[in-house]
């Protein structure tokens, strides 16, 4: 592999790609939702038996996939995420006259992307990564995940598919296999400009460093995960005990717990901590251990069960079961809120269904909790209404720690729409002013840019005068159509 040859062919695809319309971009994007849904029976197969995954979540997780792609078309189409702004001239102005400015996002040219393993396909080859950045206008150099080759292979493939029935540039997707050395080259190429991850801690900061040592450095939006807290109020407890246990064990358990919004810490009050893991064990009688997605990540998942087993502040309320070292089998320690305080190790992520339970003892302590907490992809708060009127300061902290606040349901299950946020402060991300799931992760791989005194037929269409786009533009610090 020529990575300079690799890397020249993407860009003469972006130069000829970033200046078709939305509309064009649109449409092959809807080639290629269709392009995979045709492909279905081959690609379900590949990454349930590469995943672990059962084929009802794998066959929603194309749907998902393909629902996603339509999403990023028709925001495209529509246009308006450019963000055009217009300050018009005002050569009358006194003391100085005011030159025509305008600026809008333009693309930043072949970006670099390395899918998930927990995710083989909403978060891999044609996942939101890829598919944000091709909307935007780049092309993607994918660096494909080694737990699910024959499925990135195929995914890459119908890629390619679509990029020909458009008659688009091949190099518009390059699909790159190899290993760690492999990726960190992509990342290190001079003409890379943004990376995009989803994995471990780990694995971002590498990245992350790695870009940030170039002589020109380039944004990385890694998403690392978090432990995604549950913080429980008594009245709540009181009240629904044993439903909120259900949902937790739930969304503990979902997928063997290897989601990035996975519920992995929850604090809970010292008065009602007895009732709630009594419903907590009743509920985890009837989860047996399911394989994990690869035997490095089960082997991870005992790894830091065993570390935290040799800490003496934890009670074990469910050990985990390593027989088959595939498996994932679900654990559950607590600890006293003050000794949970006191390291921050025990804000580590273990990927997998752990959780560890912290029992405080009063709001004074919930408060120093939060001023600890490192920062999360989300938050949820279980309190009822009353509860929360007290709780603004809480509430105020907790807003700086996340990228997501809930206040109903569990944190997995990201609806991908165009409110979603789905980052957050480091170490969750380390990028918390963007997304990776919604419509503004487009917004990773474009950059402003402002045109002056351009005269009307150079400017893009987005900024003419006329508004042929018909989008909506902010003109003279208003929006209108
Ligand atoms: P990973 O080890 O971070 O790997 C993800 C991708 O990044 C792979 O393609 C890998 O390359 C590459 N990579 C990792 N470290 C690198 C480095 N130093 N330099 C260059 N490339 C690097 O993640 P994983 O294999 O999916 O799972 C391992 C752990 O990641 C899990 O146990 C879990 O803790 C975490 N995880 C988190 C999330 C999340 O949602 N945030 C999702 C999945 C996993 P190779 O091809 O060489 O492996």
């Amino acid at each position: 592999m020529n990575l300079d040859n690799l890397f020249s062919a993407a860009q003469e695809a972006f130069l000829f790609y970033k200046n078709l319309s939305g509309k064009e971009k649109g449409a092959f994007l809807e080639t290629l939702a269709e392009t995979l849904e045709a492909h279905r029976s081959e690609i379900v197969p590949l990454a349930v038996q590469e995943s672990n995954l059962p084929e009802g979540r794998i066959n929603g997780e194309l749907g998902r996939t393909t629902g996603q792609i339509r999403l990023f078309a028709n925001l495209v189409k529509e246009g308006s995420w450019v963000e055009a702004t217009i300050d018009p001239a005002m050569p009358d102005r006194t003391p100085l006259p005011r030159a025509d400015i305008r600026r809008f996002l333009t693309p930043l040219g072949p970006v670099v992307v390395f899918g998930a393993s927990n995710f083989p396909l909403a978060f891999s080859t044609a996942g939101g990564d890829t598919i944000s950045a091709l909307a935007a206008g780049c092309p993607v150099i994918y660096k494909a995940h080694p737990a699910h080759p024959q499925t990135s292979k195929k995914v890459a493939d119908c890629i390619h598919e679509a990029i020909l029935k458009c008659g688009l540039p091949s190099a518009l997707f390059t699909h790159v296999e190899g290993g760690i050395a492999e990726g960190q080259a992509l990342v290190k190429h001079p003409m890379a400009k943004a990376v995009a991850f989803t994995g471990s801690h780990v694995g971002g900061m590498a990245l992350f460093n790695l870009a940030n040592q170039r002589e020109e450095p380039i944004p990385v939006y890694a998403e690392m995960g978090s432990v995604n807290p549950i913080f429980c109020f008594p009245n709540k407890l009181d009240k629904e005990n044993d439903a909120l246990a259900k949902a937790f064990i739930a969304s503990l358990t979902l997928g063997v717990g290897q989601f990035c919004t996975n519920p992995g810490l929850i604090f809970v009050p010292e008065k009602q901590a007895k009732a709630f893991e009594t419903a907590i064990v009743a509920e985890l009688k009837d989860i047996a251990a399911a394989p994990m997605l690869h035997p490095g990540i089960a082997q991870a998942y005992y790894d830091s069960i065993q570390f935290l087993e040799s800490r003496e502040e934890l009670r074990w309320v469910k050990v985990s079961d390593p027989k088959h070292l595939i498996n994932g089998s679900t654990a559950l320690a607590e600890i006293k809120a003050s000794d949970w305080l006191k390291d921050k190790l025990f804000q580590k992520e273990v990927f997998g269904a752990f959780a560890m339970m912290v029992v405080y003892q009063s709001e004074e302590e919930l408060l120093e909790i939060a001023k600890h907490l490192h920062g999360q992809l989300t938050i949820t708060i279980w309190a009822d209404a009353e509860e929360l009127q007290n709780q603004l300061f809480l509430l105020n902290l907790l807003e700086e720690k996340c990228g997501r606040l809930l206040f109903k349901g569990v944190p997995t299950g990201v609806e991908v729409g165009y409110a979603m946020q789905h980052g957050g402060p480091f170490p969750s991300t380390t990028a918390p002013n963007s997304t990776s799931v919604g419509a503004h992760a487009i917004k990773r791989f474009a950059r402003p840019i402002a045109f002056q005194d351009m005269p009307q037929d150079l400017l893009p269409d987005a900024l003419k005068d006329n508004n042929v786009l018909d989008i909506w533009r902010m003109v003279n610090g208003k929006w209108e159509k």
